[in-house]
């Protein structure tokens, strides 16, 4: 048994809220419980959804002291059948389970992070070999209480207070993590001599003649369409690492994962064609134009939003209510390759 003193605690929790990456957060989070709990392996899930099934993804874990995480979206993970009661269990009753396995020989103890609904978002899972020490599991279970009010306090402020999306200033992070991937995969692609389709578009989604609205049904009106068009979003966007933002005003970015151009195309061009489709109350009926573009080695995250905006702007020049992509608009000759970003807080176009 490791004995805990009071200052390694206070420390730990100072190193745990010193970071808003949540990846950030998790890493320091399970390095904490490992010092506290030597020898004994942490894993700590997302739940993903709890209907009709429970299905969590891996966040991060240790094995032999060393802590990986899995990025921003948890990969589904396959759980040993003994542990799937655990954690339904936990989930469910919002408490802390303990299971061992067949052999009797490991306990694992499972204990849900909960939001401020009660609801659990994520579950930590501790392996003992041997029997579980009381202090370290009174630590754990409140250093996850810390965790799941931390992490609630920053997603609070990635959020949009309208529509409850992502908002702005988490979408450059967003892009230059999509940015550094793509690098290393590149690399590792070329030695290995691999193709994979499989990328992320960015589509910058603006309202067309969203003025109008406002001018002929008040401003909390506009407000209202920008919800029910966010929830529209939601509805038709839902790919697992799929990520919808406000932008600002009127405007919405999606980042989305599509095997290729074609497939890509499609899903914004469904987008549209639901959003078009969607009937909202007394204003009738409203229509988006979409830029699009990869995300593929461009400088910066203000050269990709750069690019899908000359895509947008190309888009509402030309009738609205479509979807441009910047790779086939260049490949056209449509519009010319510029290295420009959109400014920073500056202009906006539409
Ligand atoms: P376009 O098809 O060229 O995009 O025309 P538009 O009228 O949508 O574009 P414009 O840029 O002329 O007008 C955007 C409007 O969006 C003006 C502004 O009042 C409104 N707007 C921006 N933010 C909000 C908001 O938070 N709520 C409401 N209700 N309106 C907003
Ligand atoms: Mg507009
Ligand atoms: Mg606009």
């Amino acid at each position: 048994m490791k004995n805990i003193s009071t200052l390694h605690i206070i420390d730990s929790l100072a190193e745990i809220t010193r970071h808003y990456d949540p990846e950030i957060i998790e890493e320091s989070l399970l390095k904490t419980l490992n010092e506290l709990a030597v020898g004994q392996e942490f894993h700590l899930y997302k739940v993903i959804s709890t209907k009709p099934v429970i299905t969590v993804g891996l966040l991060a874990f240790s094995v032999n002291g060393v802590i990986k995480t899995t990025g921003t979206h948890a990969k589904q993970h396959v759980i040993s059948e003994h542990l799937k009661n655990g954690i339904k269990a936990a989930v469910l009753s919002g408490g802390l389970e303990q299971v061992s396995d067949p052999s009797g020989k490991v306990t694992h103890l499972i204990y849900p992070a909960l939001d401020h609904n009660n609801g659990a978002f994520a579950i930590l899972i501790q392996e003992c070999r041997e029997s579980p020490d009381f202090d370290i599991l009174r630590t754990a279970h409140g250093l996850l209480k810390v965790y799941s009010n931390y992490l609630e306090l920053i997603e609070h402020y990635q959020r949009d207070k309208l529509t409850q999306l992502l908002n702005r200033e988490t979408l450059d992070k967003e892009i230059t993590r999509l940015l550094i991937k793509n690098n290393e995969t590149n690399c590792r692609r070329l030695l290995r001599r691999e193709k994979d389709p499989m990328g992320f578009w960015l589509g910058v989604i603006d309202i067309d003649f969203f003025k109008t609205v406002n001018d002929r049904y008040g401003h909390l009106f506009g407000d209202e369409v920008l919800i029910l068009v966010a929830r529209q979003m939601e509805k038709v966007i839902r790919g697992d690492e799929d990520l919808i933002y406000r932008y600002g005003g009127e405007e919405f970015v999606i980042l989305l994962q599509a095997c290729g151009l074609n497939a890509a195309k499609a899903a914004f061009d469904r987008l549209r064609h639901n959003i078009e489709g969607h009937e909202l109350p007394q204003v009738g009926h409203v229509t988006v134009s979409i830029g699009v573009v990869q995300i593929t080695s461009q400088e910066g995250s203000d050269n990709v939003i750069g690019c899908a905006d000359q895509a947008l702007y190309y888009a509402k020049e030309h009738g609205r209510n479509q979807v441009c992509i910047y790779e086939s608009l260049i490949e056209q000759g449509l519009i010319e390759k510029t290295t420009n970003g959109r400014e920073k807080g500056g202009v906006e176009f539409f």
